[in-house]
């Protein structure tokens, strides 16, 4: 089941790159195993899956304690500084750096574990205030700026979330903000690969719009049951 999805998830990927003329390397699929068991992800990685996202911070740690694959991991997740030491320990990418105190702390505990942290600065592109992220533009420059001074840490690039609605314009308009912001760091001298954007159900857009990771979860995995643990699932 968990490799047929991800196989048809694969394939729509594809082709919609093809369709817009992009390549499919370029776009990376993280799979987004937030509320599932270990044993879920397992399966996926059987099935060739390397890249796994988690958006709370014990539960990341919790995981990548009772799984010895060679994963790469996502921290795709509200994150506060008291819990930034169990991201940085296991995380490739951090997406959802919104503060500078924030990025302070990150900065410092990586620092501590001779690591480089690779960091996605994440803007609120919908005006939604249940979403976190950034939305002035000159907070945005500033933070981007700052993480660009700090040794330990590696800005990669910019995630966001679409706003909740079948509004299909509205969700491309988030899309492209955030490719707007990313082309125009780049014009200024700023390394920023990466566009993290697009979920199940609005990735097809996203890749019309750049993005570069992509952060799928119920597409493949089936809808999530928040009354059970993932301990449990
Ligand atoms: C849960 C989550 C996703 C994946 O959502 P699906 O709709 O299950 O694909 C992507 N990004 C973030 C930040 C999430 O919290």
């Amino acid at each position: 089941m968990i490799g047929e999805n991800l196989n048809r998830v694969k394939e729509k990927i594809f082709n919609k790159c093809s369709e817009v003329n992009r390549i499919p390397a370029e776009v990376k699929l993280i799979v987004v195993s937030k509320n599932f068991g270990a044993g879920h992800i397992k399966e996926a990685f059987a099935a060739g899956q390397i890249d796994f996202g988690e958006n709370r911070p014990q539960e990341l740690d919790g995981k990548a304690k009772l799984i010895n694959e060679n994963i790469c991991w996502h921290f795709i997740g509200n994150l506060q500084r008291n819990k930034v030491k169990y991201v940085v320990k296991w995380a490739d990418f951090i997406h959802s750096v919104n503060s500078l105190s924030l990025a302070e702390e990150i900065n410092k505990r990586a620092e501590k574990l001779g690591k480089i942290q690779k960091v996605f600065v994440e803007v609120n592109t919908s005006n939604e205030s249940t979403k976190l992220g950034l939305t002035d533009e000159l907070e945005i420059e500033t933070l981007v700026y700052k993480i660009e001074e700090m040794k330990n840490l590696k800005l990669t690039g910019l995630m966001t979330m679409a706003p909740f609605t079948d509004d299909k314009n509205k969700i491309r308009k988030s899309f492209k903000f955030l490719r707007m912001l990313k082309d125009k760091f780049v014009n200024n001298g700023v390394d920023l690969k990466h566009l993290s954007m697009g979920m199940s159900a609005d990735y097809e857009i996203a890749i019309e719009e750049g993005a570069t990771m992509l952060r799928i979860g119920s597409a493949i995995f089936g809808p999530r049951d928040y009354s059970k643990s993932w301990r449990e699932l």
